[in-house]
């Protein structure tokens, strides 16, 4: 008998719904906090579909008060997701989705690291798919931490040794912010001072002499670029001029983020909280060693905005997380990966390769003891589920609810040790025509067997639905909003 055999029964046996079928909105402006602040994370193990999610939103906030902020705190260019607003799509590393919407204020926070050039290349995309202008208002808090070619460079030479991050995208994340735990990062407001070529060939020696030391030469190594191949860093000088050009660029965008944040944040125009990654790729609770070197929960927040924004005021904390499996791209292995056949399969049908390093991604079981830990390590109170069109009526979902070692039933532990020491125990759910609901935007037009998986699965993460997504356009999803 598993944990989740009562809810089970309610749902498959009952057809309990837990209120999903009255369609319900959630409470935007819930009593002691924060009205119409809603913050999205990614709440298993990356490329859930939070831009869509965030993007929805901005939408909505545009609608009924024509304003609305968005704030990101965490990682840089590993990030990557597409989005699609009418005509345009495009793929987004370091800004927020709202960029292609007019009236949203993108604030890109102190503990992101941000690569310049790569962010300036974006910048310009941004520009050419919407025919010259950016919608958007951009504001880069001038503490922001930059991770530049030298920390690409650096990683690069850790993985030559076989050390460091062996699942990594390659963007220099974990070392632009182990120069933080060392106090010697450089920030984009030294970027944008007057002397900055001073701290900046510093920093440039500094990466030169570790990389020395790890047997490799940091002018010849290779680093990945946004757009094209991987260039050489080059000299000090070639180094110097690239981030010259990003500056120009750059600098007007910098500012001190602090009391605009403070005063709007006690006014009324609404904020959505755009975390990266997500909650099993967090530095804490991800699973060890594969994990990024961020703060990949609500708590971040926190410390981004320097105490500005206490998540516990945020009125959703909602994850998001693909409906019927989930995807992972990385060097972990998941004991509830799928057969190859199926996996392939999902793979195929919901393109399952990585926006930013475009590998094919592992496809896994719906893992409760996983996600049930994420949801409540990070504090998480709804749920979007995304691709819930991703389903084959002949093949029931399997879902797992218990892990064993041996005879003896065990939680779920962030470590890839312990995880290679567990055996997964499944029941099977009913499945339904996933091509049959893309598009379905009503609840009740659901299948019987795809609202039944809404309520169990929201059920047994104890949280409340926000949306349902059954096609990749806007409105092709169920909303309680
Ligand atoms: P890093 O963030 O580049 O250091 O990579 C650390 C781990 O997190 C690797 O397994 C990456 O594949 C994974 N990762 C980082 N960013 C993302 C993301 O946006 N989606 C999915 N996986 C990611």
């Amino acid at each position: 008998m598993h944990a989740f055999t009562k809810l089970y029964q309610q749902v498959y046996r009952d057809n309990l719904l837990f209120g999903l079928d009255t369609a319900t909105p959630l409470n935007l402006v819930p009593a002691g906090k924060r009205a119409n602040s809603v913050a999205v994370v990614g709440g298993a193990l990356g490329d859930e579909g939070k831009g869509r999610v965030t993007d929805e939103l901005t939408a909505h906030f545009l609608k009924t008060h024509g304003e609305v902020i968005h704030y990101r705190d965490n990682g840089g260019a590993n990030a990557g997701h597409t989005v699609v607003v009418g005509k345009i799509k495009i793929a987004l590393h370091q800004l927020g989705s709202g960029i292609l919407q007019k009236g949203c204020t993108i604030v890109l926070g102190k503990e992101m690291v941000l690569h310049p050039e790569d962010l300036v290349t974006e910048l310009e995309m941004v520009k050419t798919a919407t025919g010259g202008t950016i919608p958007a208002q951009v504001l880069i808090d001038e503490q922001t931490v930059l991770s530049l070619d030298t920390h690409r460079a650096f990683e690069a030479a850790l993985k030559n040794r076989e050390a460091g991050g062996k699942g990594s995208t390659g963007r220099g994340i974990a070392p632009a912010y182990a120069d933080v735990l060392y106090r010697h990062p450089v920030r984009i407001r030294d970027l944008t001072a007057q002397n900055w070529r001073k701290k900046l060939v510093k920093h440039y020696q500094l990466y030169a002499d570790l990389i020395d030391g790890l047997g490799s030469t940091l002018s010849e190594q290779l680093v990945p670029r946004l757009i094209g191949e991987n260039i050489a860093v080059g000299s000090e000088k070639e180094f110097l001029a690239r981030l010259e050009q990003a500056r120009e660029t750059l600098l007007p965008l910098c500012a001190d983020v602090h009391e605009f944040l403070k005063t709007a944040w006690s006014g009324t125009t609404p904020f959505v909280f755009e975390k990266a990654q997500a909650l099993g790729l967090d530095l804490r609770w991800g699973v060890y060693p594969d994990v990024t070197a961020s703060n990949c929960g609500f708590d971040g927040i926190l410390s981004s905005t320097e105490g500005v924004v206490n998540p516990q005021a945020i009125a959703l904390k909602a994850a998001t997380l693909k409906a019927t499996y989930t995807s992972s791209v990385g060097s972990r292995q998941m004991p509830t990966v799928m057969d190859e056949k199926l996996a392939h399969r999902i793979r195929e049908d919901a393109n399952e390769y990585g926006a930013t390093t475009k590998r094919p991604r592992d496809i896994i079981h719906i893992d409760l003891p996983m996600l049930s830990f994420l949801c409540r390590v990070g504090g998480v109170e709804q749920l979007v589920l995304t691709h819930l069109d991703i389903a084959y009526p002949e093949v029931p979902i399997k879902v797992c609810v218990a892990y064993k070692q041996g005879k003896k039933t065990v939680g779920y532990r962030p470590d890839q040790e312990f995880l290679n020491t567990v055996t997964p125990e499944y029941i099977e759910l009913p499945s339904w025509d996933g091509k049959a609901l893309v598009g379905v935007s009503e609840f009740a037009k659901l299948p019987q067997a795809a609202q039944q998986y809404c309520a169990f699965i929201s059920q047994a993460l104890e949280t409340e639905l926000l949306m349902v997504t059954t096609g990749a356009k806007r409105r092709e999803a169920v909303r309680w909003l």
